[in-house]
């Protein structure tokens, strides 16, 4: 017997922890023998005793423990974590070659067996979230094994999310290692330049997951007029312009992100009179332009996270459907549209779904020409269908 607290479940509640789904929720536990605090692993067994797995323990979450592994051999400490962090690395290399980019998510959570961590790398730059109270438990171990593998001796952190407020930890962020950097940090993505805001950016600074479908379809910008929607730091724009786009429109809501837009231009050297910019809120400029009689060949739709959980999949049915069919009507015969969803909670299948309706109502046909997933620093494991949220659909306007 392990001197760690022991938590054991419900009878029949094992099912999910041996098909490896790494989430205890708060009902399944029947009892629970110790006095653990917030992150300290506990052993988790079943109704009839059997060992299941080894988790962190987190009192204040629905999500009451998430698993460091399902080997009794395997008992959480630095060198799991070290082992860990080395698969994920590996998977890096193995995957994205070095010549695409210096930015890229290091570490993804549940998807790279490191529950509630995230670690992405911008340039020689760490940004890291310790979104869960085992990671924030074992957060200084996880700051040397990252610091010594990744070779970044900057590490800023970000763990500022609403999850880790369900988690009932507090806001941190800052320099946590290292000196800051002199000037701004900048990152080459295909080729292409983005200053990156890491302390005060959406995320941890980029949206890195779009990395490659950002290419794809500024391969396809040549010669078009765009519209981005929901364009963040210009990603999409960039990325159209630079591969010879007539023009872009690029919308947001943020004037920060705008900003940074503008700034991402000049750094690579793209003649401004090519792009416009607007502050503005897509549902109401979307109509504004159809008022105002435009039209594009290319329109890109990329909003944030309109359902987190499939309970809130109603509502944001409703919201994709609207901006897709107003984008809809602003698309010329033979013009592309590339829409993404990121919701967890709406599935490819429902997505699709919701432009199909969307093109019924504007009354045109749709070609289903692509299909779009998170680029592959961002693992899925097929037993943790929760890390597979992006999805996106390149339709062509008949
Ligand atoms: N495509 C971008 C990432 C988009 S993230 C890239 O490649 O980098 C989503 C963006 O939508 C954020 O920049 C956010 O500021 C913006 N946003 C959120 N709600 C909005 C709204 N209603 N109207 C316009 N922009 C919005």
């Amino acid at each position: 017997m392990s001197a760690a607290p022991q938590l054991s479940l419900k009878p029949g509640r094992e099912r999910s922890l041996l098909r490896r789904h790494p989430w205890i929720f708060s009902g399944a536990i029947g009892e629970l023998r110790g006095a653990p605090h917030s992150g300290d692993t506990v052993e988790v067994r079943a109704a009839d005793g059997r060992f299941l797995a080894w988790a962190a323990y987190s009192p204040a979450s629905q999500i009451r423990a998430r698993v460091w592994s399902f080997e009794e051999t395997e008992v959480p400490g630095p060198e799991l974590f070290g082992k860990r962090i080395d698969a994920a690395l590996a998977l890096r290399r193995a995957e994205i070659p070095l010549e695409t980019t210096d930015a890229m998510r290091l570490v993804h959570g549940e998807s790279d067996g490191l529950p509630g961590l995230v670690a992405d790398r911008y340039a020689d730059a760490l940004v890291v979230q310790f979104l869960s109270a085992g990671c924030e438990r074992w957060r200084e171990a996880l700051i040397g094994i990252l610091r010594e593998r990744s070779g970044c001796a900057r590490v800023y952190e970000r763990s500022d999310t609403e999850g880790r407020e369900l988690e009932g930890l507090p806001a941190s962020t800052g320099l946590i290692a290292g000196t800051a950097a002199d000037g701004p940090l900048k990152i080459v993505e295909h080729g292409i330049r983005y200053e990156v805001d890491v302390a005060a950016g959406q995320k941890t600074g980029f949206y890195l997951d779009q990395r490659d479908n950002r290419a794809r379809v500024g391969l396809l910008a040549e010669g078009r007029e765009m519209l981005n929607g929901f364009s963040y730091t210009g990603g999409f724009t960039l990325s159209a312009l630079a591969r010879g786009a007539r023009s872009v429109l690029s919308i947001d809501s943020s004037g920060p992100a705008l900003e940074l837009a503008k700034r991402n231009l000049a750094l690579n050297g793209v003649e401004a009179n090519r792009a416009e910019w607007l502050e503005a809120d897509v549902f109401g400029a979307l109509r504004k332009l159809q008022r105002e009689g435009r039209q594009f060949d290319l329109i890109v739709l990329d909003p944030p996270k309109f359902a987190p959980t499939p309970k809130d999949a109603a509502r944001a049915a409703r919201g994709y459907k609207d901006i897709n069919l107003n984008a809809l009507k602003l698309l010329r015969r033979g013009g592309l549209l590339a829409t993404f969803s990121c919701s967890g909670g709406v599935s490819l299948e429902l997505f699709q779904k919701i432009l199909a309706g969307a093109a019924a109502d504007a009354g045109v046909s749709l070609l289903l020409r692509e299909r779009y997933r998170a680029a592959p620093d961002h693992p899925v494991r097929i037993e943790f269908p929760e890390g597979e949220y992006l999805k996106g659909l390149l339709l062509e306007r008949l």
